[in-house]
């Protein structure tokens, strides 16, 4: 499974469709300081619901909306991730898988919908589905700005932790540690 493109509309400082495409291997980003390839990564973490323990560098999710004009700002933002699924690793018989997310403001507040093949879900159907191809919001799947150093400086222990997470060791240790209390 790999992401193919991504396409942004009115997130961050996209304030237009954006699509993005992507490797089967390594893909890079460049560009000048402030040319939004942070963001795209910000988008990432969006759609797929991981920020739980990062940042998406925003207070609140209706910062993550365009402001970029003087007058007449969009009201919602969205993110769209295109999987290859080939292999299946996500469990749905299509070769392509599409996980969406819409951030909508209105007088009363905001609204956060989440879509899986046009299909609207919750965010823990989301974590369920990605969860059986080894992305969660503990994982290192994306790697942040200081997670590197942060992970040098760990005990022993906490590193073993890391790998048991990307192993996907640690899912039978609580199952385990679950079925003991019981
Ligand atoms: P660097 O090389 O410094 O890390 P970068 O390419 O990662 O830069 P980003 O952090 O992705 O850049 O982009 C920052 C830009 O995004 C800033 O100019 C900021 O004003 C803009 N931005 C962030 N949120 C919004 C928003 N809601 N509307 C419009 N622009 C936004
Ligand atoms: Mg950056």
């Amino acid at each position: 499974m790999y992401i193919k493109k991504i396409e942004f509309l009115n997130f961050k400082s996209f304030g237009k469709k954006v699509k993005i495409p992507f490797f089967d291997d390594f893909t890079t980003i460049s560009g000048p300081n402030g040319s939004g390839k942070s963001n795209i990564i910000d988008g990432i973490l969006f759609v797929l619901g991981l920020s739980s323990s990062r940042t998406l560098r925003a207070e609140k999710l209706t910062d993550l909306i365009y402001n970029g004009e003087k007058s007449k700002n969009p009201d919602n933002a969205q993110v769209t991730i295109y999987f290859d699924n080939k292999d299946r690793e996500l469990p749905v018989d299509n070769d392509e898988v599409v996980i969406s997310r819409k951030v909508r403001s209105t007088d009363s507040g905001y609204y956060s919908y989440f879509y899986f093949n046009g299909k609207s879900v919750s965010l823990g159907d989301v974590h369920n589905y990605l969860a059986k191809a080894r992305v969660t919001p503990e994982g290192y799947n994306v790697v942040m700005q200081g997670d590197v150093t942060r992970i040098i400086t760990m005990t022993a222990g906490e590193r073993r932790k890391i790998i048991d997470e990307i192993a996907g060791v640690a899912e039978f240790d609580n199952k385990k540690e679950r079925a003991l209390n019981e």
